[in-house]
Protein backbone atom coordinates (compact mmCIF):
# COMPACT_ATOMS: atom_id res chain seq x y z
CA UNK A 1 0.00 0.00 0.00
CA UNK A 2 1.10 3.70 -0.44
CA UNK A 3 2.71 5.40 2.56
CA UNK A 4 2.39 9.25 3.14
CA UNK A 5 4.99 11.49 1.94
CA UNK A 6 7.99 11.29 4.42
CA UNK A 7 7.42 12.79 7.88
CA UNK A 8 3.67 12.76 7.80
CA UNK A 9 1.18 10.31 8.80
CA UNK A 10 -0.39 8.58 11.76
CA UNK A 11 1.16 9.80 15.09
CA UNK A 12 2.18 12.94 13.50
CA UNK A 13 -0.24 15.23 14.62
CA UNK A 14 -1.73 17.77 17.14
CA UNK A 15 -2.13 16.47 20.58
CA UNK A 16 -4.23 17.14 23.40
CA UNK A 17 -6.46 14.45 24.57
CA UNK A 18 -10.59 15.11 24.76
CA UNK A 19 -11.08 13.37 27.76
CA UNK A 20 -15.04 13.33 29.04
CA UNK A 21 -14.65 15.08 31.98
CA UNK A 22 -16.62 17.63 33.78
CA UNK A 23 -14.11 20.15 34.25
CA UNK A 24 -12.11 20.83 30.71
CA UNK A 25 -9.40 23.37 30.82
CA UNK A 26 -6.62 21.95 28.62
CA UNK A 27 -7.32 23.18 25.31
CA UNK A 28 -7.26 27.47 25.98
CA UNK A 29 -11.42 27.45 24.65
CA UNK A 30 -13.79 30.30 26.35
CA UNK A 31 -16.32 28.27 29.24
CA UNK A 32 -18.95 30.39 27.70
CA UNK A 33 -20.71 30.01 24.20
CA UNK A 34 -22.02 33.08 22.21
CA UNK A 35 -25.06 34.85 23.28
CA UNK A 36 -28.07 33.33 22.73
CA UNK A 37 -29.22 36.65 20.73
CA UNK A 38 -26.54 36.62 18.64
CA UNK A 39 -27.38 32.91 17.83
CA UNK A 40 -30.91 33.41 17.12
CA UNK A 41 -30.10 36.26 14.88
CA UNK A 42 -27.83 33.70 12.86
CA UNK A 43 -30.20 31.25 12.62
CA UNK A 44 -32.63 33.42 11.07
CA UNK A 45 -30.09 35.08 8.35
CA UNK A 46 -28.94 31.33 7.62
CA UNK A 47 -32.72 30.52 6.92
CA UNK A 48 -33.08 33.59 4.44
CA UNK A 49 -29.43 32.60 2.77
CA UNK A 50 -29.46 31.07 -0.72
CA UNK A 51 -27.51 28.05 0.41
CA UNK A 52 -28.20 25.95 -2.70
CA UNK A 53 -25.43 28.88 -4.09
CA UNK A 54 -21.95 28.81 -3.51
CA UNK A 55 -20.86 31.22 -0.60
CA UNK A 56 -19.40 34.59 -2.00
CA UNK A 57 -15.59 33.24 -3.14
CA UNK A 58 -13.87 36.44 -1.42
CA UNK A 59 -16.31 36.89 2.05
CA UNK A 60 -16.30 40.50 1.01
CA UNK A 61 -19.11 41.74 3.50
CA UNK A 62 -17.37 40.21 6.51
CA UNK A 63 -13.97 41.57 4.90
CA UNK A 64 -15.82 44.85 5.74
CA UNK A 65 -16.83 44.14 8.56
CA UNK A 66 -12.88 42.75 10.11
CA UNK A 67 -11.70 45.65 8.29
CA UNK A 68 -13.67 48.56 9.88
CA UNK A 69 -13.08 46.76 13.31
CA UNK A 70 -9.28 47.14 13.28
CA UNK A 71 -9.35 50.49 10.83
CA UNK A 72 -7.46 48.72 7.69
CA UNK A 73 -8.83 48.22 4.06
CA UNK A 74 -11.29 44.95 3.12
CA UNK A 75 -8.29 44.39 1.11
CA UNK A 76 -6.06 43.65 4.18
CA UNK A 77 -8.26 41.15 5.06
CA UNK A 78 -8.19 37.17 4.46
CA UNK A 79 -10.46 34.68 6.07
CA UNK A 80 -10.66 31.20 6.59
CA UNK A 81 -11.93 28.51 9.05
CA UNK A 82 -9.78 29.01 12.08
CA UNK A 83 -6.38 30.24 12.31
CA UNK A 84 -5.12 27.39 11.92
CA UNK A 85 -5.90 26.97 8.38
CA UNK A 86 -4.60 30.54 7.40
CA UNK A 87 -1.23 29.05 8.73
CA UNK A 88 -1.53 26.88 5.97
CA UNK A 89 -2.72 29.02 3.88
CA UNK A 90 0.34 31.19 4.70
CA UNK A 91 2.50 28.29 4.03
CA UNK A 92 1.08 27.04 1.05
CA UNK A 93 1.45 30.55 -0.09
CA UNK A 94 5.06 31.44 0.82
CA UNK A 95 6.82 28.12 2.00
CA UNK A 96 6.83 24.85 0.77
CA UNK A 97 9.65 22.60 -1.01
CA UNK A 98 12.57 24.73 -0.95
CA UNK A 99 11.41 27.30 1.45
CA UNK A 100 12.22 27.77 5.83
CA UNK A 101 9.90 28.79 8.05
CA UNK A 102 10.77 29.14 11.88
CA UNK A 103 10.18 29.87 15.55
CA UNK A 104 11.16 29.65 18.96
CA UNK A 105 10.41 27.05 20.73
CA UNK A 106 8.98 26.49 23.48
CA UNK A 107 5.66 27.65 21.12
CA UNK A 108 2.36 26.57 19.12
CA UNK A 109 3.18 23.13 18.16
CA UNK A 110 0.53 24.10 14.61
CA UNK A 111 4.10 25.74 13.40
CA UNK A 112 6.39 22.70 12.78
CA UNK A 113 3.48 20.43 12.15
CA UNK A 114 2.10 22.56 9.46
CA UNK A 115 5.64 23.77 8.09
CA UNK A 116 5.91 19.73 7.58
CA UNK A 117 2.60 18.85 6.25
CA UNK A 118 2.99 21.67 3.70
CA UNK A 119 6.74 20.41 3.29
CA UNK A 120 8.38 23.13 4.29
CA UNK A 121 11.83 22.98 5.97
CA UNK A 122 11.07 24.31 9.76
CA UNK A 123 14.01 24.90 12.04
CA UNK A 124 13.10 25.50 16.14
CA UNK A 125 15.32 28.46 17.26
CA UNK A 126 15.39 28.38 21.07
CA UNK A 127 14.42 30.94 23.45
CA UNK A 128 16.09 32.70 26.45
CA UNK A 129 16.36 31.31 30.08
CA UNK A 130 12.83 33.76 30.76
CA UNK A 131 11.64 31.82 27.46
CA UNK A 132 11.27 35.38 25.50
CA UNK A 133 12.93 35.61 21.93
CA UNK A 134 16.51 37.27 22.13
CA UNK A 135 16.55 39.78 19.59
CA UNK A 136 20.11 40.07 18.32
CA UNK A 137 20.35 35.63 18.27
CA UNK A 138 16.74 35.82 16.61
CA UNK A 139 17.92 38.06 14.00
CA UNK A 140 21.68 36.66 12.67
CA UNK A 141 19.77 32.88 13.19
CA UNK A 142 17.63 34.03 10.65
CA UNK A 143 20.11 36.12 8.11
CA UNK A 144 22.29 32.90 8.50
CA UNK A 145 19.18 30.01 7.94
CA UNK A 146 17.69 32.10 4.88
CA UNK A 147 14.47 32.01 6.84
CA UNK A 148 11.23 32.74 4.39
CA UNK A 149 8.40 32.59 6.70
CA UNK A 150 8.83 33.24 11.16
CA UNK A 151 6.17 33.13 13.23
CA UNK A 152 6.46 34.90 16.62
CA UNK A 153 3.22 33.79 18.63
CA UNK A 154 2.19 36.96 21.24
CA UNK A 155 1.28 36.00 23.91
CA UNK A 156 2.95 32.71 23.32
CA UNK A 157 1.36 29.46 23.54
CA UNK A 158 2.28 28.07 26.02
CA UNK A 159 3.75 30.56 28.37
CA UNK A 160 1.11 33.76 28.38
CA UNK A 161 3.82 35.47 27.83
CA UNK A 162 3.94 39.09 25.54
CA UNK A 163 7.13 39.14 22.94
CA UNK A 164 8.60 42.61 22.19
CA UNK A 165 6.93 43.23 18.50
CA UNK A 166 9.89 45.31 17.55
CA UNK A 167 11.65 42.00 16.93
CA UNK A 168 9.15 40.94 14.68
CA UNK A 169 10.02 44.48 12.46
CA UNK A 170 14.10 43.69 12.82
CA UNK A 171 13.41 40.10 11.62
CA UNK A 172 10.68 40.73 8.49
CA UNK A 173 14.03 42.45 7.16
CA UNK A 174 11.75 45.37 5.17
CA UNK A 175 9.45 42.66 3.81
CA UNK A 176 12.26 40.24 2.17
CA UNK A 177 10.58 37.72 4.62
CA UNK A 178 7.61 37.07 5.68
CA UNK A 179 6.62 37.22 9.92
CA UNK A 180 3.42 36.14 11.25
CA UNK A 181 2.37 37.34 14.48
CA UNK A 182 -0.02 35.12 15.78
CA UNK A 183 -2.39 36.87 18.03
CA UNK A 184 -4.97 34.02 18.93
CA UNK A 185 -4.63 35.61 22.48
CA UNK A 186 -5.15 39.19 21.41
CA UNK A 187 -7.62 41.29 23.65
CA UNK A 188 -6.30 39.15 26.61
CA UNK A 189 -3.87 41.96 26.83
CA UNK A 190 -3.59 45.50 26.05
CA UNK A 191 -1.32 45.33 23.22
CA UNK A 192 -2.56 45.69 19.33
CA UNK A 193 -0.59 43.68 17.05
CA UNK A 194 -2.28 44.99 13.78
CA UNK A 195 -2.14 48.52 14.79
CA UNK A 196 1.72 47.88 14.73
CA UNK A 197 1.94 46.22 11.93
CA UNK A 198 -0.05 48.24 9.87
CA UNK A 199 1.93 49.72 6.84
CA UNK A 200 5.01 47.03 7.55
CA UNK A 201 4.59 44.89 3.93
CA UNK A 202 6.48 41.98 5.72
CA UNK A 203 4.09 41.21 8.63
CA UNK A 204 1.05 39.47 9.16
CA UNK A 205 -1.54 39.25 12.09
CA UNK A 206 -3.51 36.41 12.86
CA UNK A 207 -6.62 36.64 14.43
CA UNK A 208 -9.18 33.78 15.76
CA UNK A 209 -12.83 33.33 17.16
CA UNK A 210 -11.91 30.43 18.95
CA UNK A 211 -11.03 32.36 22.06
CA UNK A 212 -12.43 35.84 22.85
CA UNK A 213 -15.35 35.20 20.78
CA UNK A 214 -16.06 31.41 22.28
CA UNK A 215 -16.55 30.02 18.93
CA UNK A 216 -13.52 27.42 18.76
CA UNK A 217 -16.45 25.06 17.84
CA UNK A 218 -17.24 27.29 14.53
CA UNK A 219 -13.91 27.75 12.92
CA UNK A 220 -13.20 31.21 12.11
CA UNK A 221 -9.28 32.90 12.13
CA UNK A 222 -8.55 35.86 9.52
CA UNK A 223 -5.30 37.43 9.02
CA UNK A 224 -4.39 41.14 8.26
CA UNK A 225 -1.82 42.51 5.74
CA UNK A 226 -0.51 44.05 2.86
CA UNK A 227 -2.87 44.04 0.36
CA UNK A 228 -0.38 42.33 -1.82
CA UNK A 229 0.52 39.13 1.00
CA UNK A 230 -3.50 39.02 1.23
CA UNK A 231 -4.09 38.79 -2.28
CA UNK A 232 -1.57 35.59 -2.86
CA UNK A 233 -3.55 34.08 0.28
CA UNK A 234 -6.68 34.44 -1.25
CA UNK A 235 -5.19 33.12 -4.85
CA UNK A 236 -4.16 29.64 -2.79
CA UNK A 237 -7.16 29.00 -1.34
CA UNK A 238 -9.70 26.47 -2.02
CA UNK A 239 -12.35 28.42 -4.36
CA UNK A 240 -15.46 28.60 -1.99
CA UNK A 241 -13.45 27.58 1.59
CA UNK A 242 -15.77 29.78 3.95
CA UNK A 243 -18.92 28.67 3.69
CA UNK A 244 -22.27 31.27 3.47
CA UNK A 245 -23.31 30.72 6.91
CA UNK A 246 -19.98 31.09 8.54
CA UNK A 247 -19.13 34.19 7.18
CA UNK A 248 -22.90 35.17 8.38
CA UNK A 249 -21.86 34.81 11.96
CA UNK A 250 -18.48 36.20 11.81
CA UNK A 251 -20.33 39.17 10.66
CA UNK A 252 -23.21 39.42 13.17
CA UNK A 253 -20.27 38.88 15.93
CA UNK A 254 -19.28 42.17 15.37
CA UNK A 255 -22.53 43.49 16.42
CA UNK A 256 -21.70 42.30 20.21
CA UNK A 257 -18.06 43.48 20.07
CA UNK A 258 -19.61 44.77 24.02
CA UNK A 259 -20.65 41.24 25.64
CA UNK A 260 -16.93 39.53 24.24
CA UNK A 261 -15.61 42.48 25.93
CA UNK A 262 -17.64 41.88 29.05
CA UNK A 263 -16.32 38.54 28.73
CA UNK A 264 -13.24 38.94 27.87
CA UNK A 265 -12.77 41.45 31.10
CA UNK A 266 -14.26 38.64 33.40
CA UNK A 267 -11.90 35.65 32.07
CA UNK A 268 -8.97 38.65 32.42
CA UNK A 269 -9.64 39.11 36.37
CA UNK A 270 -10.52 34.96 36.82
CA UNK A 271 -6.87 34.52 35.26
CA UNK A 272 -5.23 37.14 37.52
CA UNK A 273 -7.14 35.82 40.93
CA UNK A 274 -5.37 31.85 39.69
CA UNK A 275 -2.00 33.79 39.44
CA UNK A 276 -2.72 35.61 42.87
CA UNK A 277 -3.77 32.26 44.38
CA UNK A 278 -0.43 30.47 42.47
CA UNK A 279 1.68 33.01 44.66
CA UNK A 280 0.51 31.27 48.20
CA UNK A 281 1.16 27.73 46.52
CA UNK A 282 4.44 25.69 45.81
CA UNK A 283 4.66 26.46 42.11
CA UNK A 284 6.77 28.15 39.84
CA UNK A 285 4.42 30.32 37.32
CA UNK A 286 4.19 32.66 34.06
CA UNK A 287 2.80 35.63 34.42
CA UNK A 288 0.42 35.26 31.70
CA UNK A 289 -1.37 37.65 29.20
CA UNK A 290 -3.67 35.46 28.07
CA UNK A 291 -6.55 32.69 28.92
CA UNK A 292 -3.75 30.32 30.54
CA UNK A 293 -1.22 29.93 32.64
CA UNK A 294 1.79 27.98 32.41
CA UNK A 295 2.68 26.81 36.17
CA UNK A 296 5.35 24.03 37.51
CA UNK A 297 5.28 22.32 41.00
CA UNK A 298 8.49 22.39 43.23
CA UNK A 299 7.43 19.38 45.03
CA UNK A 300 5.76 16.79 43.41
CA UNK A 301 6.05 15.44 39.84
CA UNK A 302 4.37 17.58 36.86
CA UNK A 303 2.64 14.50 34.84
CA UNK A 304 1.70 12.49 38.67
CA UNK A 305 -0.06 15.85 39.43
CA UNK A 306 -1.82 16.10 35.78
CA UNK A 307 -2.89 12.54 37.05
CA UNK A 308 -4.27 13.26 40.30
CA UNK A 309 -6.15 16.29 38.96
CA UNK A 310 -7.49 13.84 36.05
CA UNK A 311 -8.77 11.17 38.93
CA UNK A 312 -11.19 14.43 39.89
CA UNK A 313 -12.40 14.66 37.16
CA UNK A 314 -10.27 18.06 36.20
CA UNK A 315 -8.50 17.89 32.66
CA UNK A 316 -5.53 20.52 31.95
CA UNK A 317 -2.94 20.39 29.68
CA UNK A 318 0.19 18.05 30.60
CA UNK A 319 3.66 19.75 29.47
CA UNK A 320 5.70 17.83 31.29
CA UNK A 321 7.48 15.71 28.78
CA UNK A 322 8.17 18.92 26.52
CA UNK A 323 11.62 20.15 25.77
CA UNK A 324 12.08 23.20 28.19
CA UNK A 325 8.85 22.33 29.93
CA UNK A 326 9.72 19.31 32.41
CA UNK A 327 7.18 19.28 35.04
CA UNK A 328 5.41 22.06 33.06
CA UNK A 329 1.06 22.22 33.29
CA UNK A 330 -1.05 24.71 31.61
CA UNK A 331 -4.37 25.17 32.96
CA UNK A 332 -7.05 27.60 31.07
CA UNK A 333 -9.17 30.00 32.48
CA UNK A 334 -12.31 28.62 32.92
CA UNK A 335 -15.85 29.99 34.60
CA UNK A 336 -15.94 31.02 38.42
CA UNK A 337 -17.27 27.53 39.03
CA UNK A 338 -14.98 25.67 37.03
CA UNK A 339 -11.60 27.68 38.45
CA UNK A 340 -12.62 27.05 41.91
CA UNK A 341 -13.03 23.38 41.84
CA UNK A 342 -9.32 23.32 40.57
CA UNK A 343 -7.86 25.66 42.78
CA UNK A 344 -9.59 23.56 45.54
CA UNK A 345 -7.96 20.87 44.38
CA UNK A 346 -4.56 22.09 43.72
CA UNK A 347 -4.12 23.22 46.87
CA UNK A 348 -5.95 20.12 48.80
CA UNK A 349 -2.82 17.87 46.53
CA UNK A 350 -0.70 20.24 46.88
N1 LIG B 1 -2.52 29.93 17.29
C1 LIG B 1 -2.36 29.68 18.58
C2 LIG B 1 -1.23 30.31 19.30
C3 LIG B 1 -3.23 28.82 19.25
O1 LIG B 1 -3.02 28.55 20.54
C4 LIG B 1 -4.29 28.23 18.54
C5 LIG B 1 -5.28 27.29 19.17
N2 LIG B 1 -4.98 26.66 20.30
C6 LIG B 1 -4.41 28.51 17.19
C7 LIG B 1 -3.52 29.39 16.59
C8 LIG B 1 -5.47 27.87 16.35
O2 LIG B 1 -6.68 28.42 16.56
P1 LIG B 1 -7.93 28.12 15.64
O3 LIG B 1 -8.92 27.47 16.54
O4 LIG B 1 -8.37 29.46 15.17
O5 LIG B 1 -7.49 27.24 14.52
Amino acid sequence: MIEPRAGLGVGGGYHSPQLDVAVRLNTNESPFGPSTDLLSRWYEEVAKANLNRYPDRSASHLRGVIANYHGVDPESVFVANGSNEVIQTILLTYGGAGRRSASFEPTYAMYETISRTTGTSYLPFERDDNFLIDAKSAIAQFDQDLIDVGFICSPNNPTGLLEDLDIALNLSANGERLIVIDEAYGQFNEVDSVQFAKGHSGLVVIRTFSKIWSMAGLRVGYAIGDPRIIENLWSVCLPYHFDTSKAKLAELAFEYVDEMEARVGFLRAERDRIMDFFETLPVTFWRSSANFILFRPDSIDGHKLWEMLLERSILIRDWSRWPRLDNCLRVTVGSAHENDIFMEALSDIL
